[in-house]
C-alpha cells in the first residue's frame, strides 16, 4: 500500500505537474497504481490521473504502458477506437518516492460495476450487443492495426464511456472544481474528508438538475442513475488499462491474464497471440449476459485451480483434441498421454447453450443465438477463433 514503493498518498485539492493538475476525488485503483479525477487548470477540463506505485518496476511497467497507448492515439486522431485516450504523462516526486503518472481521458463506470449495478442478473441482450461492439472496435484496431495483445480483458479494464462530459461544461453537470486545499483537512486516505463530502453532495445535487433535464449522465458514477433506471447511459465503452499489454512480436510474460479470463494456450503453455483475447472477450460476453462467471474454478481436492479450470472449459465446451491437449510445455502436468486429465475422471458435460437455457432460463432463441456467437470464440484450438475483424460482421451483432 502506501509505503515506500507503493501508492502515493493524493488527497483533494493537491496539485500536480508544476500545478497544472488538481486532485479532486479517488476513482479506483488496481494492482499498480490509484486513479484520480483531477481538474486540467490550464486546459479548464476534468482528466483522469492514473498515480502509479514507484517501486522500480511499477515505474517501468507505466513507461511501458505510456508506450503502448501512445502508439494507440496516433493511430487514432479522432479518438474513435474504443481504447482510452493518453493526453499527457509526467513524474511526480511524494514521501514514497518517484511516482510516474498518465494523464488520460476521464471515463465512466467499469462493466464491473454495471454488472453489480444490475445485481448480477445480467445487463440484458440489447446492452451486450451494443458493449460488443466497442469492445471488438478495440480489439480490432489493437490486433490489426497496431499489432498489440492486451492480455487482461476482464469487466474492470473497460469503462462506459459518460455521455455528459463535465469538463466540457463543469457548472452546468453540477460539476465546479476544487482549486483549494480544503482548510484543516486531516485527510490521512482512510477517513473521507470535507472536500470529499462537498463533491457528494454536490454530485446528488447534480443528478436532480439533470433528470429534470431528462439528459443521460453516462455513467459519472452509477450511484447517480439508481433513481433512474440504466435507460439513459449510452453503452459506449472503452478499453483501459494497458500496463500488461504487449506488442504480439515482444512477448515477455508465459503467463498472462486474470485467472477466469485465462485462455487454455496459456494454461498449458503452447504460446499465445491475439486469439487470447479473443477467449477473454467471450467470457466477459457470456458474464455481462448472465451476470456470472463463465468459468470460476477452484483448488480442489488433490487438483490444482489449473486443472479444474481445464476441467470446466470441457464440460461447457467439450473434450479437448489430443493433440491440443498435448501441445504445451505443462501439459504433462495435467494431461495422460491419450490427453485425458490426469486427476479428474468424470466430466459433467453441459454444454454452453443448454447452461443459458437451463442455468439462467433464456428463452430457447436468445440462448442459441448468443451460443452461435461464442461458441466459436471459444475454440480450444486459438488459430480456429473468429478474429474482432470477423466477430463484427457477425450475424448476433447485426
Ligand atoms: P491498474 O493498472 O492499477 O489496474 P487501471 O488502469 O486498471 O489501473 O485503473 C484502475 C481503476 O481506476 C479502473 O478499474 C477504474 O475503476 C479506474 N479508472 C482508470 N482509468 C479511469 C478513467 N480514465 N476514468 C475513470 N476511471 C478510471
Ligand atoms: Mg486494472
Amino acid at each position: 500500500g502506501y509505503r515506500k514503493g507503493g501508492y502515493h498518498a493524493a488527497r483533494p485539492g493537491d496539485r500536480f505537474a508544476g500545478g497544472r493538475f488538481v486532485a479532486q476525488r479517488k476513482l479506483g485503483w488496481g494492482n499498480f497504481s490509484t486513479v484520480w479525477l483531477a481538474y486540467d487548470t490550464l486546459l479548464s477540463r476534468f482528466v483522469a490521473l492514473k498515480i502509479q506505485k514507484s517501486a522500480r518496476d511499477y515505474a517501468h511497467a507505466a513507461l511501458h504502458e505510456i508506450e503502448l497507448l501512445s502508439a494507440a492515439a496516433k493511430g487514432d486522431p479522432t479518438n474513435s477506437k474504443c481504447v482510452i485516450q493518453l493526453l499527457d504523462h509526467f513524474k511526480h516526486a511524494g514521501p514514497n518516492g518517484q511516482h510516474v503518472c498518465l494523464v488520460t481521458e476521464f471515463l465512466g463506470d467499469s462493466l464491473l460495476r454495471l454488472i453489480r449495478y444490475n445485481r448480477s442478473k445480467g445487463i440484458g441482450l440489447s446492452r451486450v450487443r451494443e458493449i460488443c461492439r466497442s469492445v471488438l472496435v478495440a480489439l480490432d484496431y489493437l490486433h490489426r492495426e497496431l499489432g498489440i495483445i492486451h492480455t487482461d480483458l476482464k469487466p474492470e479494464n473497460v469503462l462506459l464511456v459518460s455521455t455528459i462530459n463535465p469538463s466540457k461544461d463543469p457548472a452546468r453537470a453540477g460539476f465546479a472544481p476544487i482549486l483549494e486545499k480544503p482548510e484543516g483537512n486531516q485527510y490521512n486516505g482512510t477517513t473521507i474528508s470535507f472536500s470529499e463530502k462537498m463533491l457528494k453532495v454536490r454530485a446528488r445535487r447534480a443528478v436532480v438538475k439533470i433528470s429534470r433535464r431528462r439528459e443521460s449522465l453516462g455513467g459519472v458514477t452509477m450511484e447517480m442513475e439508481k433513481e433512474r433506471g440504466l435507460d439513459g447511459i449510452s453503452m459506449k465503452c472503452k478499453i483501459v488499462d494497458f500496463g500488461n499489454a504487449c506488442w504480439a512480436d515482444q512477448q515477455n510474460a508465459g503467463e498472462i491474464q486474470t485467472r477466469q479470463y485465462r485462455a487454455p494456450e496459456v494454461i498449458i503453455g503452447s504460446g499465445y497471440s491475439y486469439s487470447a483475447d479473443m477467449w477473454s472477450f467471450a467470457c466477459l460476453v457470456f458474464e455481462l449476459a448472465t451476470g456470472e462467471m463463465l468459468f470460476t474454478p477452484k483448488v480442489c481436492q488433490g487438483c490444482s485451480e489449473d486443472e479444474d479450470h481445464l476441467a470446466l472449459m470441457m464440460e461447457t465446451l467439450g473434450k479437448m483434441p489430443k493433440k491440443i491437449a498435448c501441445s504445451g510445455t505443462r501439459s504433462k502436468d495435467y494431461f495422460n498421454r491419450y490427453g485425458d486429465l490426469k486427476r479428474i475422471r468424470r466430466l459433467k458435460f453441459w454444454p454452453l447453450e443448454r447452461v443459458l437455457a437451463e442455468k439462467y432460463n433464456f428463452p430457447a432463441p436468445d440462448a442459441s443465438g448468443l451460443a452461435d456467437f461464442l461458441r466459436p470464440i471459444l475454440d480450444f484450438a486459438p488459430e480456429n477463433r473468429p478474429t474482432a475483424t470477423e466477430c463484427l460482421k457477425h450475424s448476433w451483432l447485426n
